[in-house]
């Protein structure tokens, strides 16, 4: 994971870690290059550029030039930051509704679908829930089909209403299924777009407005770099989501929207995915993924 942003941060810190004595000049130099390293791994510019002030702010503010090891204090620095950038804290989410309602958002082949199952499999196996997925996609058959495969698979039951064209409907019909049936957690995935537009966004607002969820989560490709965090911004300003889920941490990403998410829309990354099976999915921890940044 993000194996050529870890290269160059190891690279730009190396410097001071080699350092016997080490200068303002050269923290600044190092500096740099961690802000290069961002930059490169397609870390949003105005994020990058706070990331590396803060540290050097706190960098003077410890006195780093005197203390004993000044190379290790910078890179605990770097890797307090970080973990601070990506939320600091674990975000748990909120599973106190009876049932609990779970809306997902974001573009097709974001990987909504796949992860409403990986979400509604965690559950039921880590958390004991009794989940329903509900498909809400009234465009394209197969999207219903693909869910109710993937229901199939983790042994989850799938409510949908193929013949039915307003997803306002069959949210709510699917959760007066739930509390008729004893579901404790209500997963709706709704339909996706290539492309944020107008449509698209009136109606999941509409969804989001009538079924009036306790969390909200936004899917995002995390390949998809800057794009991903333009896109979170929008879907943020129409719905004010919960959380962020990234998928695809498998591939081969450079990291940048895992880096500048929380920082731009100010909401932070609850799950990873990392996989196409149904158990590739991880509750996010900024610190782990931090020292996996840093190697
Ligand atoms: P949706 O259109 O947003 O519902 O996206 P899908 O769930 O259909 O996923 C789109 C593609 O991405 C599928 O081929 C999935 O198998 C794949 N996919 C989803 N999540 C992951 C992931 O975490 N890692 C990898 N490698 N592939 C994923």
């Amino acid at each position: 994971m993000f194996d050529n942003l870890s290269d160059k941060l190891d690279k730009a810190l190396h410097v001071l870690k080699g350092h016997g004595s080490i200068t303002e000049v050269n923290v600044a130099e190092t500096l740099k290059e961690v802000r290069r390293a961002l930059l490169d791994a397609d870390v949003n510019f105005k994020t990058a550029k706070e990331f590396t002030n803060t540290v050097k702010e706190k960098a003077l503010g410890q006195n780093v030039l005197t203390t004993l090891q000044p190379g290790q204090l910078m890179v605990k620095l770097v890797k307090d930051e970080l973990t601070e950038l990506m939320g600091g804290e674990t975000a748990g989410i909120n599973l106190s509704g009876t049932p609990t309602v779970i809306l997902m958002s974001g573009l097709q082949g974001s990987g909504k679908t796949t992860f409403s199952g990986k979400l509604a499999n965690y559950l039921k196996t880590k958390k004991s829930k009794k989940p329903l997925l509900v498909a809400c996609d009234i465009y394209r058959p197969a999207a219903i089909n693909q869910l109710h495969v993937v229901g199939d698979q983790i042994g989850v039951e799938v409510y949908s209403e193929p013949e039915n064209k307003n997803p306002v409907q069959i949210a709510q019909n699917a959760i007066e299924h739930a509390k008729q049936n004893g579901y404790n957690v209500v997963i709706v995935d709704t339909a996706g777009r290539l492309a944020i537009d107008e449509a698209m966004m009136t109606e999941i607002a509409n969804v989001h407005q009538a079924i009036n969820p306790h969390e909200t989560l936004f899917v995002v490709d995390a390949m998809t770099g800057q794009d991903a965090v333009n896109t979170a911004k929008s879907f943020n300003e129409r719905l004010n989501f919960e959380g962020v889920v990234l998928t695809k941490l498998d591939g081969d990403t450079r990291g940048g929207a895992a880096i500048s998410i929380k920082s731009v829309v100010d909401k932070p990354i609850k799950f990873i995915g990392t996989g196409e099976k149904m158990d590739a999915i991880d509750v996010f921890h900024p610190a782990r993924m931090a020292d996996r940044i840093l190697g």
